[in-house]
């Protein structure tokens, strides 16, 4: 059973923040996350255009697959991806109020 004690915010509180140029797909975020908030998949050309040289460097040789936070809308901000992510790729930021 998933333990979610350690939530810490309501739903649409916090969203989770993926630094492409640190992302390796290694899928901790996805295990972790209670939510379901995390998918891994290959990134588009677009993308893969944005990355820095290193970045660039790093998805060829992971395959060009990343994390995304399809479902941030879920995120209760209990912090195991930031904890998780072996890149230290992940933070939460607050969504702005609309
Ligand atoms: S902080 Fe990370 S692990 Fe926790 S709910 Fe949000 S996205 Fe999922």
């Amino acid at each position: 059973m998933t333990d979610t004690s350690s939530c810490k915010q309501p739903a649409g509180t916090v969203a989770p923040v993926i630094d492409r140029n640190r992302c390796e797909g290694k899928e901790d975020c996805v295990r972790v996350c209670p939510y379901d908030v995390f998918e891994v998949r290959t990134l588009t050309g677009d993308e893969r255009a944005t990355l820095s040289f290193m970045g660039r460097l790093k998805a060829t040789f992971h395959g060009n697959r990343q994390a995304f936070a399809v479902r941030a809308d879920r995120c209760h901000a209990c912090g195991l991806c930031v904890a998780a992510c072996p890149e230290t790729a992940i933070r939460l930021a607050k969504i702005a109020a609309a």
